[in-house]
This record gives C-alpha cells, sequence and structure tokens, in this order.
C-alpha cells in the first residue's frame, strides 16, 4: 500500500473507524447518484465503517426496539463527523474531499440517497453484497454502518471481495416480510429487485415499525441480526471464512 494511503487509514482508525477501504470510482461510473455529476470531480471514494454492538442486535425480538433505533442514529452522526475530519485531514494535504451523510434519503418512497453507502462499501473491498442487500463484511457480518468520502487524493485502491453467502438461507428464512429471494450475485444485483422485494421490505418498515413508539423511523434489524457472519461462531459451513 503506498504512503498516502496507508497514513489516510491509519488516520481514519485512530478517529474511531473500525474499518476503512478505497473505492476505485472507475467501478462505480454507472451507479445513480444525486446530482447525476456527483462523482465526475472524484476518482477515489473512502468507505469508512463502524461496527454496531452485537447486544444491539442480539436483543432484537422479531421487530425494532427503540435501544437499536437511538443506536443507528448514534452511529449515523459518529459517521458523519468521521467523514467531516477526514475531509479536513485531505484538504490539508491539498486535495479535495467531499462528504457523503450516512444516511439521508431524498425520496422516502424509493430510499434513495446521494450515493448508496453500500455499493461503495462493496467496491472498496469492505464486505460483499448478501443475498439480503446488506454489505458482509469478513469481520462484523453486516452489523456495520458506512459513510463515504469523495476525493481526488491520488490513492491505492482497495479490490472488491467474493461473494461468500454460499448456500445460507438464514436472512431468507427469517425476513419478517416475506421480501429476500435467496438469489446470488458474484459482484452485485443489477437491480435491488433481482434480490429482494423492496416493495414489502418498504412497506413493513414504513407503515409498520416506523409508526412504532420510540422507533420513528424505517429501520428493522432482522436481516443484520441473523446472519451467521456477524454470530462469528455460526459461520455458513459452505462458506469460506475470511
Ligand atoms: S429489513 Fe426486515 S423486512 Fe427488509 S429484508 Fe431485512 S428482515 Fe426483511
Ligand atoms: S444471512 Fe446468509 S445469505 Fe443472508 S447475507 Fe448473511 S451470509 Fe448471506
Amino acid at each position: 500500500m503506498d504512503e498516502s494511503t496507508a497514513q489516510l487509514k491509519t488516520r481514519a482508525r485512530e478517529l474511531g473507524a473500525d474499518l476503512v477501504g478505497v473505492a476505485d470510482l472507475d467501478l462505480l461510473r454507472e451507479i445513480e447518484c444525486e446530482p447525476s455529476d456527483l462523482l465526475e470531480p472524484f476518482r477515489y471514494a473512502l468507505s469508512l465503517g463502524v461496527k454496531i454492538p452485537n447486544a444491539v442486535f442480539e436483543q432484537l425480538p422479531g421487530r425494532p426496539t427503540p435501544l437499536y433505533a437511538q443506536t443507528y442514529l448514534a452511529a449515523n452522526a459518529f459517521l458523519d463527523q468521521l467523514a467531516l475530519r477526514i475531509c479536513s485531514h485531505i484538504e490539508q494535504a491539498g486535495f479535495n474531499a467531499l462528504p457523503i451523510p450516512a444516511s439521508q434519503p431524498l425520496d422516502m418512497k424509493e430510499f434513495r440517497s446521494h450515493l448508496s453507502a453500500k455499493a461503495v462499501a462493496n467496491a472498496a473491498g469492505l464486505g460483499w453484497q448478501g443475498k439480503s442487500l446488506l454489505i458482509v463484511t469478513p469481520e462484523y457480518g453486516p452489523r456495520v454502518r458506512f459513510v463515504t468520502v469523495l476525493t481526488d487524493m491520488p490513492l491505492e485502491a482497495d479490490q472488491p471481495l467474493e461473494n461468500r453467502c454460499g448456500s445460507c438461507t438464514c436472512c431468507t428464512d427469517a425476513c419478517v416480510a416475506g421480501a429476500i429471494r435467496n438469489v446470488s450475485t458474484d459482484f452485485h444485483y443489477a437491480s435491488r429487485e433481482e434480490a429482494l422485494d423492496f416493495q414489502k421490505c418498504a412497506t413493513k418498515l414504513v407503515t409498520e415499525f416506523a409508526t412504532m413508539e420510540n422507533i420513528g423511523k424505517p429501520i428493522c434489524g432482522i436481516c443484520i441480526k441473523v446472519c451467521p457472519w456477524g454470530r462469528k461462531l455460526k459461520k455458513p459451513a459452505s462458506s469460506t471464512p475470511g
């Protein structure tokens, strides 16, 4: 790894990132962005991940809880702060950097944002896109939230990981909306509909979970909870641990 990339990753870890990767934006030029020319001035995207504590998921009773909702907010706020600090570091080195908020849906019907943090984390080699559409990391499974920083700083990009879902059906079996189709992909799905009946998932989250007392947002957590890669001792037997 070149020195400036190593220094940037070390700085991100010092500031509290649990996972750090660099995506070559050439892998993402076709992706939907808002505005559509968002990526043009930049060459790389830094993906920063923070792990959500295991106990938050282990206590989910088949629906989100106020504790999960609050931890979700705290993780997003922390990631946004982290992205700001990394942007300062990059600007001090003489380059441009643009933070993309960790969770700022621009469209509450389709859940689109400026740029998918999951797609960037996938391209940055931090995890593969699981059958649930979540990014599954070898270290923490899908129990991670991500933020993105776009930059023109010359960096060394990481390589995407191979998909390791194998024959696992844990998220398909546990989905509270029956939305996951149990379809595998090598890199990423052509569309989210290929993996998920998105309307089934969104309807459950928006009309049921978001209206629950002290939740107030469309979150769920069940497909995150059940993924064996987040439960260290119970990885799928057919997969190769990373
Ligand atoms: S978030 Fe909930 S409803 Fe949506 S796919 Fe995951 S388990 Fe199913
Ligand atoms: S639960 Fe299994 S199939 Fe679903 S994302 Fe995790 S490893 Fe992949």
